[in-house]
């Protein structure tokens, strides 16, 4: 299975320079194959392939010479990235989608190449990456596993190396223990067995101040350098929320997977929730998908197993008795008439779904 690391790379002026002449060379690669694929279609109806494209490479480097300043094998990757959009239109069209064309990169709306294979080298403090030089990255931890491929991103005036390395898949001894999860609004998720995941504050404060610097934002003029800069804040205060958030996911999930061989969800339709509004913002800010995203790959390479399953009045049932208790969002208790239990809402929903996945398991 595949892991991907981010780490944050500081090039020296001239490095910077060589990654940003990179990219356009590669912008404008991809919107010259991009060219030539509508031409060869228009004149002669049929669809340029990967290889034929690539075949090309040798000759257009004898005529373009900034070519040959960039590592042939990123170069190749620009014809994969222009053939994967190809496919998912093509795709898109099968499955009666809304199908995109793939369209011209403008400038500055290129940000990222790759080393597909090799060009690059990893030793402690640097990534030595061919011909841009040893640029100084920051391991704030080891990667594991064997690299395959490095891509080098830029976002928001920040340098990055994406990493994803091919891992081995490390069972964990088996627990004997069950979970049934309640993705909620007042706790992000509660367990069958009463356990109980804050919706995290540190991210309602964030988003307080990303709501701030949105409004100074609209006061500054246009095309002036402090509403630039404002742009920027803003953009890297949306990266902390999103990195947060990403990190609280991370710790929950591992809780999760470190402790039950079989974890079950809900299955989230998270279009149907989105159109009501009032939840909308709650649910953006609670991350479900992202909890359940993160669950599920460390869950394949530990060898647990998750279970989604239907939502249809998880939180309704009574888990002691199966039978219907009606009630609103406000009330934080279950109390079943019908046999006695009380217990908190989430929980009891935890219960339920933790019931329709052993029943869907065996
Ligand atoms: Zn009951």
């Amino acid at each position: 299975m595949v892991r991907t690391y981010k780490f944050r790379l500081y090039p020296t002026t001239e490095q910077l320079e060589k990654i940003q002449f990179t990219l356009e060379r590669c912008r404008l690669l991809y919107n010259r194959l991009l060219d030539e694929r509508i031409h060869a279609y228009k004149m002669e109806g049929k669809t340029l392939t990967y290889g034929q494209q690539t075949n090309t490479f040798r000759e257009r480097k004898q005529h373009i010479s900034t070519l040959k300043e960039v590592y042939s094998q990123v170069l190749q990757d620009v014809a994969r990235r222009l053939d994967k959009a190809y496919q998912s239109f093509f795709r898109r069209i099968k499955n009666g989608d809304k199908a995109g064309f793939p369209r011209f990169k403008p400038q500055n709306r290129y940000d990222s190449f790759t080393y597909p294979q090799s060009g690059f080298d990893l030793d402690g403090k640097h990534i030595e990456l061919s011909k841009i030089g040893q640029v100084r990255i920051k391991l704030h931890r080891q990667p594991q596993g064997t690299i395959k491929t490095c891509t080098i991103t830029v976002k928001n005036g920040r340098y990055y190396a994406c990493l994803s390395c091919e891992v081995e898949a490390e069972p964990l001894p088996e627990t004997n223990r069950r979970v049934g999860v309640d993705l909620g609004i007042k706790h992000l998720a509660a367990t069958s067995d009463g356990q109980m995941f804050a919706a995290p504050n540190h991210l309602r404060n964030n988003e307080a101040k990303l709501k701030r610097q949105q409004k100074s934002l609209s006061r500054k003029q246009y095309g002036s350098m402090r509403r630039r800069k404002a742009i920027m804040a803003l953009a890297r205060q949306h990266e902390r929320v999103a990195n947060q958030r990403k990190d609280y996911a991370h710790q929950i999930s591992k809780t999760l997977v470190d402790n039950y061989d079989i974890i079950a969800f809900e299955e989230l339709n998270v279009q149907m929730m989105v159109k009501n509004r009032h939840l909308a913002k709650s649910i953006a800010d609670a991350g479900w998908s992202i909890l359940v995203q993160f669950v599920t790959y460390k869950a394949e390479s530990a060898g647990r197993q998750v279970v989604r399953v239907d939502p249809h009045n998880t939180s309704q049932c009574c888990s002691a008795c199966n039978k219907i208790v009606k009630k609103t969002l406000a009330e934080r208790m279950h109390r079943c008439p019908h046999c006695g239990a009380t217990i908190d809402r989430d929980v009891n929903a935890a219960i339920n779904i933790l019931s329709r996945a052993m029943r869907q398991v065996s």
